[in-house]
């Protein structure tokens, strides 16, 4: 125990992935003092010539970007998944087995200007952002072939984003991606048990505790959760249960976008740097199945501890499956609640 009474090293259960996460907070979970990158003086242009996702630039595929002014989503020119892939694959020899990697692999646009980030747009932006995340989930969900629609935003190179014209991604996959998964297993499963939403109880337990609640309006809620894997990651949720984007009512997308953006400013304020995520919308497979108890979330995996020290994932979570966690959940909650509601770059001219 330290003297506000939070035991800084314990094992925490990860009701949502049913795993532990080591919290050694103990060790060297100390607020950063040092150096922070300073507001960038002047900002890199709206427009630049050779970017691949700027407004009428051609692409490496040879297809021509319209000259776009909301939100532009095209087929991606390097798809992970596709239409295209190999269909007839010879079998692999044994136990093994392969499948082909057909989907479809798209990228959003969030803006034609070059030089913001997803936390500089207007909320009125983002709403607009989600209800385009809204319509491919539904218009991609809805193929036969699709069983799960996974729509994430890489950002920073830190993990391996060297383009930084907002943007994210959709893989539409013929099949469920694990986590999501893990996820759906846990909630069917606490729903036959204790005949509630496991993530309502999730809410409901970070409201009764509330240290680490960062952000509430009348639909949404931000918060950094208990037995959160990485120092600065966090939860954007509507309060009520929706599987998916699909079902939520516009003033619940605006909302929303609301309790998102103040998660972004607070994250680029946190070292006045553009601070690097992987963001990804966690919402249920489109397979037919019954996902009732699933309850769509945002979840924001920042990979720094500091502005120059990342989260290594090395023995236990590399080797073992379980993250070790250096820094209290507690603490890192009351950082970001700390920081001033006012992007640091606003009134930057660019
Ligand atoms: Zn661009
Ligand atoms: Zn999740």
């Amino acid at each position: 125990m330290n003297n506000s009474g939070v035991t800084m090293w314990e094992q925490r259960w990860h009701p949502l992935r049913e795993e532990w996460v080591i919290v050694a907070a103990h060790r060297h979970d100390r607020p950063w003092h040092g150096e922070r990158a300073a507001a960038t003086a002047t900002r890199a242009p709206a427009y630049v010539e050779d970017c691949y996702f700027c407004p009428g630039n051609r692409r490496v595929g040879g297809a021509c970007n319209p000259h776009y002014r909301s939100v532009f989503v095209f087929d991606n020119d390097h798809p992970c998944v596709g239409p295209d892939a190999p269909q007839s694959l010879a079998a692999p020899p044994g136990i093994y087995r392969n499948s082909p990697a057909t989907g479809i692999a798209r990228v959003v646009c969030y803006t034609p200007l070059h030089n913001v980030t997803l936390a500089e747009l207007e909320a009125g932006e983002i709403t607009a952002l989600l209800r385009a995340w809204r319509e491919q989930y539904v218009e991609l969900g809805d193929r036969p072939e699709v069983r799960h629609v996974l729509i994430f935003e890489n950002k920073g190179e830190v993990v391996g984003v060297s383009n930084p014209h907002p943007h994210g991604q959709i893989y539409a996959t013929n099949f469920v991606f694990k986590t999501i998964e893990t996820e759906v297993i846990a909630s069917r499963r606490y729903y036959a048990d204790h005949g509630r939403v496991l993530f309502q109880d999730i809410i409901g337990s970070e409201l009764a505790d509330g240290r680490r609640v960062l952000a509430e309006n009348a639909s949404a809620i931000v918060f950094l959760p208990y037995f959160a894997r990485y120092a600065y990651e966090c939860y954007v949720a509507p309060r009520e249960t929706h599987p998916s984007l699909a079902t939520m009512s516009d003033g619940e997308l605006a909302d929303l976008s609301a309790a998102l953006k103040w998660l972004l400013v607070r994250y680029d304020n946190l070292w006045r740097m553009s601070f690097p995520y992987v963001l990804t919308l966690h919402q249920a497979p489109t397979d037919g199945g019954d996902y009732g108890g699933f309850h769509f979330h945002i979840e924001c995996h920042p990979p720094l501890r500091k502005p120059d020290l990342l989260k290594y994932l090395a023995g236990p979570e590399v080797g073992g499956g379980n993250f070790l966690s250096d820094t209290l959940p507690e603490v890192k909650a009351a950082e970001l609640r700390g920081l001033p509601a006012v992007h640091y770059r606003a009134g930057v001219d660019g």
